[in-house]
C-alpha cells in the first residue's frame, strides 16, 4: 500500500467541530525499520500524520476516533478555498508538530484512562517525530516517558508482547546512553520469545550497548 496524504473534514466526538485535515492510512511499505521499529517508507515522515488534533478544543487522537465526514475533491492551487485551506493547513503543521502532537495525544488518552502500554506507544511515535524534527529535547522527553511507560506495563504483559517490551525499553535506554540500564532490559528479554525478524537485530544492538555504543541501528529483516 503506498502512501498517500488524504485531505478530509473530520469532527470531533468531544466538541463536535468540524474541521479540514491532512491525515495517512498507511506508513507505506519498502522501505527501512531503525532499531527503536521507527519505519520509514516513501517521500513522507508518515506519522504525524496518523494522529490530528481538533482546534476546537484540542482533543488529540489517531484520526480513526475522530467522525470522517468526506474527502475534499482535489481544487486547483489558484482556487480561493484551496488557498484558505492551504493556509490553515500550513498553520496547524506549524502550530502542532509530529511530536507536539503526540504529546496532546499522551493528554487526551489519559483523561479517557488509557494504560501505560498505551501511552508508552504514543510516546514512542512521539520520539520518532521529534527525531525528524531535528529536536533532541522533545525526543529525549518522549523516550523516557516511553521508557517509564514500556517499564510500568512489562509487570502485566508475558510472551512475545513482553519480549518487544523488554527489547524497547533496552534499545530506548541504549539510545538515550544509558547502557547499564540498557543491559539490565536486554538481559531480561527472552530471545525465543522475540519474533523472528527481530532476533539478529535484538542480538547486534545489546553487543553495541556492551561496547558503550548509542547510535542508531537499521534492523535488516
Ligand atoms: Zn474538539
Amino acid at each position: 500500500m503506498g502512501q498517500i496524504l488524504e485531505f478530509c473534514r473530520l469532527r470531533c466526538p468531544e466538541c463536535y467541530t468540524t474541521f479540514p485535515a491532512e491525515i495517512m492510512r498507511s506508513t507505506g511499505s519498502g522501505g527501512v525499520l531503525e532499531s527503536d521499529l521507527c519505519y520509514r517508507a516513501g517521500n513522507i515522515f508518515p506519522y504525524p500524520f496518523f494522529v490530528v488534533v481538533c482546534p476546537g478544543c484540542r482533543f488529540t487522537a489517531y484520526h480513526q476516533e475522530f467522525d470522517f465526514l468526506c474527502e475534499f475533491p482535489h481544487y486547483s492551487e489558484y482556487h480561493p478555498l484551496q488557498r484558505a485551506l492551504g493556509a490553515f493547513l500550513r498553520e496547524q503543521r506549524r502550530l502542532y508538530p509530529g511530536s507536539e502532537k503526540y504529546r496532546l495525544a499522551v493528554q487526551s488518552a489519559r483523561k479517557r484512562g488509557a494504560g501505560a502500554l498505551e501511552i508508552a506507544y504514543l510516546h514512542l511515535r512521539g520520539s520518532w517525530c521529534a527525531r525528524e524534527e531535528k529536536n533532541r529535547e522533545a525526543e529525549r522527553y518522549h523516550q523516557e516517558e516511553a521508557r517509564r511507560h514500556f517499564g510500568a506495563a512489562l509487570g502485566g504483559l508475558t510472551g512475545m508482547e513482553a519480549a518487544v517490551v523488554g527489547y524497547l525499553v533496552g534499545e530506548i535506554s541504549r539510545r538515550l546512553g544509558e547502557f547499564d540500564r540498557a543491559l539490565v532490559a536486554f538481559a531480561s528479554v527472552e530471545v525465543e520469545s522475540l519474533p523472528e525478524w527481530l532476533r539478529p537485530g535484538f542480538l547486534r544492538v545489546r553487543e553495541r550497548a556492551a561496547c558503550g555504543d548509542g547510535a542508531p541501528e537499521i534492523l535488516r529483516r
